[in-house]
This record gives C-alpha cells, sequence and structure tokens, in this order.
C-alpha cells in the first residue's frame, strides 16, 4: 500500500504514521493477532481470490498490524513501500533472493553483518550466481567491479563493527551502470542518521531487532524499495515463502519506534562522550567512531549522515587477553552479540559475531584481537564511564603484575 509524502517530521510519523483505527476508536495500534480472516460470502472469497476485492486475507499475506508497521516505517524511511519480516536476515535473505536468478552477479562490500556475508559468499554460489568482495572505503575497487555488468550490490555503511563508511552516492551511480540495483544495510545508522534511498540506493534493509525495537524483545526485520519493486518483485517471494512477522511482533515493534528519536538521540549523545573519553586513555589503542575528527572517514560520514550513531568501536593494548579481562571486569556494560538495547552491551568481534569468517578475512577487516564493540544504551553516561573506567585500570593491574 502506497504511502502519500507526508507533510511530518520524523518524531510526529513514529507516532501517528500508519495507524488505522478499528471501529472501536482504540488510541493506542490495535494488535490482530489472527491468523486467518472470514468472509462473509463465498462470493466474498471468491472476488479476493480473483483479485476484484482487496482485503486481508491470511496472515502471511498480510495483518492490519503488520501493515500499520510497514506503512510508518516507509513513511519514515521517504519510500513508496515496505515490507517487514520475522528478522533482519529474512529481510536480506528476501531481498536478495527476490531479485536474483542463476546466472547473475551480485557485488559486495566486504565489511558485512557475519550472516549476510555467509548469504553472499555460501549461499548464492550454490544458486549459481557469482559474486565479488571489494573493500568498500576504496571507490576504485567498486569502479573496477562494477565495469562488469551486475545485477545486485549490497553494502553496509557504517559497517559491523569496524564502522567503515562507504560513499552510498558513488556506489550507487556505477550499480545503475552496471545493470544493479543498490540494496543497503542501514541497520548501525537507523532511519533517522542516514537515508540511503535520497542518496541514490534502491532498496534499504533493517534488522528491526536493533535499534527500532531498541529495546532488546523481538526479532524483525524491514525491506523499503519502490512501489513497483516491493509490489512485483518482493511481494510474491515474501508471500509464498513465509517469512512473515508476527502481529505481536509488529505490535511491539510500533510501540518500540514511538520512542526512537529520543532513544537514539540520549545514546548517541553517551556514545560521543564515551568515544572521546575513550581515546584519552592509555590502555585503548585506537578508537572508531564515524563522527570523531580521528575516523578515517569522518568528511564522508558527516556528509552522509546526520549524526555518529550509538556504536564505538575499539582496540585494547594486549590484544585478546586484555580484551577479555576488561569485558569480564566490566559491571553494569552486559557482554552481549547484540546491538541498539536499551542496555548497553559489549561485544568481542574476533571471537563471537565475526569468529567464523576466518582469521585471514578478518585481518583484510582490520579485526584485531585487541578489538570490542561497544553498543551504548540509555544509562546515565556518567555510570556508563564509570564502568569502563574501573574495568580498563582492571587490565593495567594485570600487565603490571605480570611484569613484576
Ligand atoms: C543484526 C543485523 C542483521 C541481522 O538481523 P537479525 O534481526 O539478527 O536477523 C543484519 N545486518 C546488520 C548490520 C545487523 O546488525
Amino acid at each position: 500500500m502506497q504511502n502519500p509524502p507526508s507533510r511530518y517530521r520524523p518524531a510526529t510519523l513514529l507516532v501517528h504514521g500508519g495507524i488505522e483505527r478499528s471501529p472501536y476508536g482504540e488510541t493506542s495500534e490495535a494488535l490482530f493477532l489472527t491468523s486467518g480472516f472470514v468472509y462473509g460470502s463465498a462470493e466474498e472469497a471468491a472476488a479476493t481470490f480473483a483479485g476484484t476485492l482487496e482485503r486481508y486475507q491470511y496472515s502471511r499475506f498480510g495483518n492490519p498490524t503488520v501493515t500499520m508497521l510497514e506503512k510508518r516505517l516507509a513513511l519514515l524511511e521517504g519510500a513508496e513501500a515496505c515490507r517487514v519480516t520475522a528478522s533482519g536476515m529474512a529481510a536480506v535473505h528476501a531481498a536478495l533472493f527476490a531479485h536474483l536468478k542463476a546466472g547473475d552477479r551480485v557485488v559486495a562490500s566486504r565489511a558485512l553483518f557475519g550472516a549476510c556475508h555467509w548469504i553472499v559468499s555460501t549461499l548464492l554460489p550454490r544458486f549459481g550466481i557469482a559474486t565479488e568482495f571489494v573493500d568498500g572505503t576504496k571507490l576504485e575497487q567498486w569502479q573496477a567491479a562494477l565495469a562488469q555488468p551486475a545485477a545486485l550490490v549490497l553494502l553496509e555503511s557504517p559497517s559491523n563493527p569496524m564502522l567503515e563508511i562507504i560513499d552510498i552516492n558513488a556506489v550507487a551511480k556505477w550499480a545503475h551502470a552496471a545493470g544493479a540495483i543498490l540494496v543497503v544495510d542501514n541497520v548501525f545508522a537507523t532511519p533517522l542518521l542516514q537515508r540511503p534511498l535520497a542518496l541514490g540506493a534502491d532498496v534499504v534493509v533493517y534488522s528491526c531487532t536493533k535499534h527500532i525495537d531498541g529495546q532488546g524483545r523481538v526479532l524483525g526485520g524491514a525491506v523499503l524499495g519502490s512501489q513497483a519493486w516491493i509490489n512485483e518483485t518482493l511481494h510474491p517471494y515474501l508471500r509464498n515463502t513465509g517469512p512473515t512477522l508476527s502481529p505481536f511482533n509488529a505490535w511491539l515493534l510500533l510501540k518500540g519506534v514511538e520512542t526512537l528519536p529520543q532513544r537514539l538521540a540520549a545514546a548517541q549523545q553517551s556514545a560521543a562522550r564515551i568515544a572521546d573519553f575513550l581515546a584519552e586513555r592509555a590502555e585503548v589503542a585506537r578508537v572508531w567512531y564515524p563522527f570523531r575528527a580521528d575516523h578515517p572517514q569522518s568528511a564522508l560520514a558527516r556528509a552522509q549522515m546526520s549524526g555518529g550513531g550509538t556504536l564505538v568501536s575499539f582496540e585494547l593494548h594486549g590484544g585478546k587477553e586484555a580484551a577479555f579481562q576488561f569485558m569480564n571486569n566490566l559491571r553494569l556494560i552486559a557482554i552481549s552479540n547484540n546491538l541498539g538495547d536499551a542496555k548497553s552491551l559489549i561485544t568481542h568481534p574476533a571471537t563471537t559475531t565475526h569468529m567464523k569468517i576466518g582469521s585471514e578475512e578478518r585481518a583484510r577487516l582490520g579485526i584485531g584481537d585487541g578489538v570490542v564493540r561497544l553498543s551504548v544504551g540509555l544509562e546515565d553516561t556518567e555510570d556508563l564511564i564509570s564502568d569502563l573506567a574501573e574495568a580498563l585500570a582492571s587490565i593495567r593491574h594485570a600487565s603490571h603484575d605480570k611484569r613484576l
């Protein structure tokens, strides 16, 4: 269902966008926890299946609570249409498999979320689709790879976990010249900090599990693009393969997005301060935060994003041993591979999220054994900084003890 462009700003759209009230006039979005829908007559059922009557049929195809979320996310993104899925990976998988066929060629940035990397490196080739990875920050590699025809280009910016920034506008031009659509995984930036469609992308995918829920409760995914592509390419694939988001999870996500601007602003403000704090510490070899002046692509980040986001990656002196010691000594910040939660979470990518890609690929991506990724949540910034400071000091003591 296509949305008219809205005159409202994002915070308003996130509270009111897409709402469809039942005859009871409820204030909050209604939860239609139903798998099917009944028809008033056999004729009505027949007309629905013949396509002459548009109405809900079965929740694998569509559900009013799910539709409200799709409309809201489309309004926020400024996209013509949206479909939501049971997880972020279901969204990425559907966007790729709905569009591609045997004999096609895909070009992707190497710095992808682990499961996205697996789909491109391992799953697509099984179906006769050629794939090629490039270093996403090197424009000449994109240009060379896209000098040959391609069907689809996939990139993530900022990337997980090294927060690399890719020039979406430049890649979009080469992708289109090669005959490809550009799909952008916009999870780290969120729809509020970066608008890939306005930068030339054709399709945007999200894991709603992250900032969109933002409270660590449910999995969800979203795919956004033109009405024609969603209707003709994506919708038949989703309808017939069934990676459907449950209406209950859609309802939680509808309530989650209401507070996205406020949560994001608070966490981002803390993240920027924490990045500056970490950069001053002797235990920290290097900090990556897109809006810090020492980020290798800070100018590009500032040009295509309106904020640095809520993730900070940093490398500790002392490799894995120091990283583990530091993480084990955090008391407030929890160890978890998730991100975008109200609770601050830390992970050691080399032994968790990026373990399976192997040490050679990790080295290519700069994911050292001392690198940790911090997802900043909604706790008081001073409490987070104290927790980090105490855990950092505990590493110093350990290496000091060893020297004695
Ligand atoms: C989490 C994540 C995904 C996958 O989403 P799920 O909801 O876990 O399936 C894809 N891309 C990025 C960048 C992510 O952070």
